[in-house]
């Protein structure tokens, strides 16, 4: 089987709580504790889950915007911390991000042309009719015409401006996209047009994919596997046919039977009637026993003693939930 594109393990991004004169250490925020996340080549992981559970940092610390507390991240079979300088740089070519706000993502008095030339005079391109060749081709890519190379990031709508984002990580060919919730900041009339967008450039080029979203209706359609997140801690993951047919976790169970609704605008009180009121736990005083115990329905007192154990359901989907056995699908 060939190697995965990344590989992450048991990967935690804590940061310390200080207080007092002495700035001492009195505890930490558990932002990511414990995840687990493989990308074969060619395959699209999705990372779901609510606003705050850990998703923004896991990518910034696989970005290497921030260095990892604990766990492994392996490129290629590669440990990243230990890649040589020209190793790294490499990787950073072959691994961009699409990042959710179009507007902050890009230079507000750069030129179109400038933002997409950029990454590919930083890496020593010179040839400026090659870098204008490479730019126009690109925007065509992405359904923009070649005129637009002349405008400024303000000048655009929102989603010509998301198609330049996606354009800015494609300009030097990469082989995996980081995409942070890259269509949610879209009208809905326009995120279908982005997505399929996104699906076609993956099949042309061939590339791996990490996506994530806080709505699993948004990832049915582009997700191989799907990893479920809440409160930095991995609930479920499996394939996606598996979460659509056999979600055996209950967090897993009310974001589906959120997500149509989700995408049709649901607000967030409307969603946590199908959980215990609270919001997801702060990240300095997480719940004992099971991360989820204080919203979940079926919690008794087990739940807040005991860490539930990761279990096997079938070949590649596994729950961390004790009684899922009991629950089935609801
Ligand atoms: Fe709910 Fe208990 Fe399962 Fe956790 S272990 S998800 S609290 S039933």
């Amino acid at each position: 089987m060939a190697e995965p594109i990344l590989k992450v393990v048991n990967l935690k991004k804590h940061y310390p709580i200080r207080r007092g004169m002495f700035n001492k250490q009195v505890g930490n925020r558990l932002v990511v504790d414990g995840v687990d996340i493989q990308i074969n080549p060619g395959e699209t992981v999705a990372l779901v889950g609510e606003s705050g559970c850990g998703k923004t940092v896991l990518l910034r610390v696989l970005l290497g915007i921030e260095e990892a507390t604990e766990g492994e991240i392996y490129y290629y079979g590669k440990d990243i911390t230990k890649l040589s300088k020209q190793e790294k740089k490499e990787m950073r070519k072959k691994v961009q991000m699409i990042f959710q706000d179009s507007m902050s993502a890009l230079h507000p008095r750069f030129s179109i042309m400038e933002s997409l030339a950029e990454p590919l005079i930083l890496n020593g391109m010179k040839d400026k009719e090659q870098i204008e060749k490479i730019v126009v081709e690109t925007l065509e890519k992405v359904g923009l015409d070649a005129k637009y190379r002349f405008r400024n990031p303000e000048s655009l709508s929102g989603g010509q401006r998301q198609r330049v984002v996606i354009a800015r990580a494609l300009v030097e060919r990469p082989e995996l996209i980081l995409a942070d919730e890259p269509i949610s900041a879209l009208d809905v009339s326009l995120q279908a047009q982005v997505l399929n967008l996104l699906m076609d450039l993956r099949d042309e080029y061939k590339l791996s994919m990490l996506f994530v979203a806080h709505d699993l209706a948004v990832v049915r359609q582009i997700a191989d596997y799907i990893v479920i997140m809440y409160a930095g801690h991995t609930l479920e993951a499996a394939p996606a046919a598996e979460i659509y047919s056999n979600a055996c976790h209950p967090y897993t169970q009310v974001l589906l039977e959120s997500a149509p609704s989700i995408s049709k605008g649901i607000r967030d009180e409307e969603f946590r009637l199908n959980l215990k009121i609270g919001d997801t736990p702060d990240p300095a005083h997480l719940p004992s026993g099971c991360v989820f115990h204080t919203r979940c329905v079926y919690a008794d007192e087990n739940c807040c003693r005991k860490v539930p154990e990761r279990h096997k359901i079938s070949p590649g989907h596994y729950a961390c939930c004790d009684k899922y056995m009991e629950i089935g699908r609801s």
